[in-house]
């Protein structure tokens, strides 16, 4: 196991070293096994010091970076992990504003970035997808769509100033979502052009099922996200039928776990024979070598988005991306069958951001996955208000 919880306090009574017991949780004197320390140092390889002031928070940190380099790898940059954890939201959000206190415009910036910063908090900014911020954004309660358009404004300026600072890539920058205050409602389908364009997605990526399996199972689970997916392994699977996944963007070791439905759990099972893969290799993978993206690497942040914005445009759909497509519409549609009521106790979220976001999670989540499964194969699609489609 790498890394170590340590102290540099001393025992008051031998001025011995205290030692880390973790049985005990904590460092303690081995001669006065009374004497604790109050302050830890978590030591990482790659000359990571990270102070604590519980032994708690210090485990639970341990914990996390052994996760981290365990999953990225080669990827696993120290930088990222350091003291004060220099990249993330929280530790460049007062630099940000210092940067912006003579603009006469700094209060209306301040409290838009201090928000953020206590939402995101120490999450590396490189790990914070423009689903998060999506999320994040329709999930500010009692605002108007234009106050939120404001907020999304503000963190495009915040993200524009880490790249100008070289602190992201131009590939790492989040997409923001586009708010539209005048139409209020952002522009979904329904289940029938939805279920349209992922037999299309089907059609068009056949040399790669992984890619329908994706956007189904996107229209399909309303909690995961494009992003969710890019993190599923070959063993994210677990023998009951439900999908683990890691979540970097929430704090410490915080896992999504996913119910999936037995046709996903037949099609994995069938990929997965078809297409053989190591336990730790991402699932959603390219199976062959195409134009810019080479076997075995994970899908790019984009790709799905790609490839449902081909299909739609094949059947007609116009001006409905890949996210109000897929979990958008899902969530609503779920609401229309199943009650508001039901949908909106399963989302745990505030009445306004639910008439946005029609959310379905928790405990009725499969519930509501298997009543989807059954309405679309039955066919049982009722007539219902919809948003107006273009080229129909
Ligand atoms: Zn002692």
């Amino acid at each position: 196991m790498q890394g170590a919880i340590i102290t540099r306090q001393r025992c008051f009574i031998c001025k011995g070293l205290l030692v880390h017991d973790e049985k005990r949780r904590g460092c303690f004197c081995p001669k006065h096994p009374e004497v604790a320390a109050t302050k830890f140092i978590v030591r990482f390889p790659g000359d990571i010091y990270q102070n604590h002031t519980s032994y708690d928070s210090a485990a639970q940190s341990l914990n996390y970076l052994r996760h981290e380099k365990g999953t990225r790898q080669g990827k696993f940059n120290p930088d990222d992990y350091r003291a004060i954890k220099p990249n993330s939201f929280a530790s460049l959000a007062p630099k940000y504003l210092e940067r912006k206190k003579n603009l006469a415009s700094f209060r209306k910036i301040k409290p838009i970035i201090k928000r953020a910063a206590d939402h995101f908090g120490y999450t590396n900014i490189r790990e914070i997808s423009g689903g998060d911020i999506d999320d994040y954004l329709f999930e500010i309660p009692g605002i108007k769509d234009k106050t939120r358009a404001n907020h999304c404004a503000q963190l495009h300026n915040f993200w524009q100033w880490c790249y100008d600072r070289g602190i992201i890539a131009l590939e790492e920058m989040p997409k923001f979502p586009k708010i539209d205050y005048e139409l209020g409602y952002r522009k979904i389908t329904n289940w029938e052009i939805q279920e349209k364009v992922v037999n299309k997605v089907r059609e068009l990526y056949a040399f790669n099922p992984k890619i329908g399996l994706a956007i189904d199972m996107l229209s399909t689970y309303t909690t995961l996200r494009p992003d969710d997916l890019r993190r599923v392994k070959e063993s994210s699977l677990d023998d009951n039928g439900y999908l683990i996944i890691h979540n970097p963007t929430k704090r410490k070791n915080k896992f999504k776990t996913i119910r999936l439905h037995s046709d996903h759990i037949t099609e994995w099972c069938d990929l997965q024979k078809r297409f053989p893969g190591l336990p730790d290799a991402p699932f959603f993978r390219h199976v062959t070598s195409i134009t810019r993206a080479k076997q075995g690497i994970v899908f790019g942040a984009n790709y799905l988005s790609k490839a449902w914005n081909k299909a739609a445009k094949e059947i007609g759909l116009e001006g409905v991306s890949l996210y109000p497509g897929t979990k958008h519409t899902t969530a609503t549609e779920t609401a229309l069958r199943m009650g508001t009521g039901k949908a909106l106790n399963a989302s745990r979220l505030t009445n306004k951001a639910f008439e946005r976001y029609c959310q379905v999670e928790s405990t009725d989540a499969f519930e509501v996955v298997s009543e989807i499964r059954k309405a679309k194969k039955a066919g049982k699609l009722l007539s219902m208000k919809r948003t107006k489609i273009e080229n129909e």
